[in-house]
């Protein structure tokens, strides 16, 4: 088979070796052409999908693919499907636990403090007396809610399908589990139905002087609702590590805001070695003629 990889998201020089190394049958190629039956991308270069025409299969080698679902070039009618990457929900898993525990154990205060050189003590709580509120409970988002269950930490997730994770309060209704947050993170694709969701009603409705994680993508939330949030004392702190507009410029007034951790869009990367696997098990999927796994839903928009 001949095997594309259209990337400028992914570095070739990491993929490619391995590529080889786990495909010795098939053909490599980085320049796009009509006789291609697997294109692997990643923010494809612009003009890829024109010329490739309609492969068996486009595997995204990122867990997002809002971009390439906007895309309108991207071939209608042939499977795309998503690398889910053991890797990178670990590493978002711990991502959600530094957050959770950053926010639980006053750190992101006590930073405040030694920069003021002022020793004072925040009265200790225990991780039972918080619950923590996941917004979408799919690969990301259950994975996060089974370790911070195991961390003692109450925890309620929000999908748009019922769900059963032991230990989780499982809820379709927004209303019912924002009462019980004291912390909202959110792991949502980002859709038409979830843009704009991290907005002060959400933020008005969660426990006062809470925490919102925004993990996902820039679109979820409303910076400025986020900002009177935290100016009121609704929210008492946020983590952000997504932006509508990335990199975030450096004149940006977020940047320095009190009230905000911000890190920049490294919550989660695929990890080559755990995601190659998933890759290639796509590959041997078409090759034998099967349906390949880890499928997009257009209609769903994730
Ligand atoms: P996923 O497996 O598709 O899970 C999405 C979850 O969101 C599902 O539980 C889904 O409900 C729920 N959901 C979707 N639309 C909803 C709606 N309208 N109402 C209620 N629940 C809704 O996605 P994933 O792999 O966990 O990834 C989630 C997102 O994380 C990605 O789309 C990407 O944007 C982001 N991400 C960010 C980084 C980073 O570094 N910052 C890294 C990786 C991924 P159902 O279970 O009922 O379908």
């Amino acid at each position: 088979m001949k095997i594309l990889f259209a990337s400028t998201g992914e570095k070739p020089e990491v993929w490619l070796p391995l590529l080889k190394e786990a495909l010795p049958r098939d053909e490599l190629a980085v320049v796009p052409s009509k006789d291609v039956d697997v294109a692997l991308v990643a923010l494809p270069p612009a003009g890829t999908f024109e010329k490739i025409g309609r492969p068996r299969l486009i595997q995204s080698l990122w867990m997002g693919v809002e971009k390439l679902l906007a895309d309108p070039t991207l071939p209608r009618g042939v499977p795309l499907a998503r690398t889910i990457d053991p890797g990178m929900v670990a590493a978002m898993s711990e991502m959600v636990l530094a957050c959770v525990l950053d926010w639980h154990r006053n750190l992101y205060r006590y930073r405040m403090h030694q920069r003021a050189g002022s020793w004072q003590r925040i009265g200790q709580r225990m991780a039972g007396d918080r619950t923590i509120g996941l917004l979408g409970l799919g690969e990301l988002g259950s994975d996060a809610a089974r370790k911070l269950v195991a961390l003692g930490f109450n925890v309620a997730g929000w999908s748009r399908r019922p769900k059963n994770i032991p230990g989780a309060e499982c809820f379709t209704d927004l209303a019912e589990m924002l009462p019980k947050s004291d912390v909202v993170v959110c792991l949502l694709p980002l859709t038409r139905d979830t843009q704009g969701l991290l907005d002060g009603k959400t933020f008005a409705a969660m426990k006062r002087g809470g925490c919102v994680i925004n993990l996902a993508r820039g679109g979820h939330l409303v910076l400025k609702d986020l900002l009177d949030a935290l100016d009121s004392g609704a929210l008492s702190h946020a983590y952000l590590d997504v932006f509508e507009r990335e990199p975030l410029p450096a004149s940006d007034p977020l940047w320095r805001h009190p009230g905000v951790t911000l890190t920049p869009h490294i919550a989660a990367l695929t990890e080559p070695r755990t995601a190659l696997p998933r890759v290639v098990a796509n590959i041997e999927r078409v090759r034998r003629g099967e349906a390949p796994r880890d499928l997009v839903d257009f209609e769903a928009g994730y």
